[in-house]
């Protein structure tokens, strides 16, 4: 072993080959038995994949590195003989991983960086490690036929971030279960722990030796189901199911082995072993979201015609904040916001709530962009998260309102008695709360805890019973499968 390498190697050796064959698995002080990673902790230690960080730990939460992964992968193919040139400036020779990354190189698994290096020590992203273990599988003559469930891999939230040199690989690993997400997302870019990464091993085995269970998918008229029809997934593995209705359809009723699970749009199943029959049913949807009063405005999808568009039902709304001039809305969204706070007060007495910024004009839209565009230094995209850009504004539809208790708008009103009611009975008014906080990627605002968008009690209520928070994702499940997600900003 060489004298002079670079303390990161010595750190990870320690990882991969210290304690080798010293303890059973069971007794890592850090692996709990009854934690989801215990049995692929246990299979990987068996079948000699992975071992313990010391005598009695297994570290199931620290990142692997890309030479950690090659050992894995070099051991999972029974550690052959190599005889490829090294070719990496950084790989040094007779390391604990160089016939590894040898290995990887001569099966075509491993192609270094264009500067000629490999990057032992670097962490593996979720991406590298679904196309390692895409090309390990092309190795073994194992990759299926066809194209994967691409309406599947675009159904993940943050799909935009996988790079186009990882797309296939992940089309790959999450069609056939070996990767499933994070409620929606994919990560692309995160680092995989010891824990994650044992466990996609194991899944791995079994996907390779056949261990298969049945899912079939049904879907009634209206609608579809992707991944579509019987897929066939990896004993142990867990898939999420989107739900697509068919334009002017929602989701009535998701079961899954004949168990309701009421609305949900998105469906994590665990897999475990047997065979397990997923049903949707769909409804006419109540309103049509891309007219009347659930109408889609955001930076993406600007009023039609703006700088001319005045609603033809403006009327002025009560309890305005003094100093505030008249504040308007288009009729019935006036009529529903007086008669909300007149039931807040009269479930609070004396606590003040009033209305501060109804309808707004195209030409007062620009103002306010323009101001905003002065206090943020001339930063046109940070100000656009503020104030929206002329013509993008639900102030401007007669549909939104900002609500206040004393004439400022805070996001610490959200957590007063009036922001908190406000927010959890606005739907019965036909009101949602727009910019929530945690939807700041999805709607490019940040969040407003005062301003509320009338869209009708119908469609308010429909997204309360869905839990979709946002306009935008309520678009989407109007969506077919053929047309997924152009209403969202953050897939462009
Ligand atoms: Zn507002």
């Amino acid at each position: 072993m060489k004298k002079n390498l670079p303390v990161p190697f010595f750190v990870a050796l320690f990882l991969v080959l210290c304690f080798s064959g010293n303890v059973k698995a069971a007794a890592f002080q850090d692996v709990a038995a009854n934690s989801w990673y215990a049995p692929a902790v246990t299979y990987c230690y068996e079948q000699g994949y992975m071992n313990g960080m010391t005598a009695t730990t297994f570290a199931p939460e620290v990142a692997m590195s890309r030479s950690m992964l090659m050992t894995v992968l070099y051991r999972n193919a029974g550690a052959p003989a190599v005889s490829a040139e090294n070719p990496f400036f950084d790989v040094v020779a007779d390391t604990w991983y160089t016939d590894a990354v040898l290995w990887g190189v001569e099966n075509g698994l491993v192609t270094g960086y264009e500067d000629g290096s490999f990057r032992p020590d670097r962490d593996v992203s979720r991406q590298e490690l679904m196309v390692f273990l895409y090309r390990f599988l092309s190795y073994q003559d194992k990759v299926p036929e066809g194209d994967g469930d691409a309406a599947l891999y675009h159904s993940f939230d943050d799909v935009s971030a996988v790079g186009s040199w990882a797309a296939k690989a992940v089309i790959f690993c999450t069609s056939c279960g070996l990767i499933n997400g994070s409620d929606g997302y994919l990560l692309p870019l995160d680092s995989s722990t010891r824990a994650q990464i044992a466990t996609v091993l194991q899944r791995f085995d079994g996907y390779l030796a056949g261990n298969t269970c049945q899912i079939t998918a049904t879907a009634g008229d209206h609608g579809k189901i992707s991944p579509a029809g019987t897929a066939t997934l990896v004993d142990g593995a867990s898939v999420t199911y989107r739900f697509l209705p068919d334009s002017g359809y929602m989701v009535n009723e998701v079961k899954v082995d004949g168990i309701s699970l009421g609305y949900a749009v998105r469906q994590s199943v665990a897999i475990n072993g047997a065979n397990h029959t997923i049903s949707v049913t769909f409804k006419k949807k109540s309103g049509d979201p891309n007219s009347g009063y659930a109408q889609l405005v955001n930076r993406s999808y600007p009023i039609v015609n703006a700088a001319s568009y005045v609603p033809n039902d403006l009327t002025a709304v009560s309890y305005v904040y003094p100093g505030k001039g008249n504040q308007s809305m288009r009729s019935a969204a006036a009529a529903a916001m007086n008669r909300m706070i007149a039931d807040f007060k009269k479930a609070y007495p004396g606590y003040p709530l009033y209305t501060q910024s109804g309808y707004r004009s195209y030409a007062t839209q620009q103002y306010l962009y323009q101001n905003q565009i002065s206090k943020q230094g001339g930063n046109t995209y940070k100000a656009g998260t503020i104030s929206a850009v002329p013509g993008t504004s639900e102030h401007q539809l007669g549909l939104a309102m900002d609500v206040t208790t004393n004439g400022t708008l805070l996001q610490s009103f959200g957590s007063t008695v009036q922001g908190k009611w406000i927010a959890a009975h606005c739907h019965e008014y036909g009101y949602i709360l727009r910019y929530p906080a945690e939807k700041q990627t999805v709607t490019g605002i940040i969040y407003e805890p005062w301003h509320f968008r009338y869209v009708g009690v119908d469609v308010a209520t429909e997204m309360k019973q869905l839990k979709v928070t946002t306009l935008e994702e309520y678009y989407d499940l109007y969506l077919s499968s053929a047309n997924l997600n152009p209403y969202l900003p953050y897939l462009k």
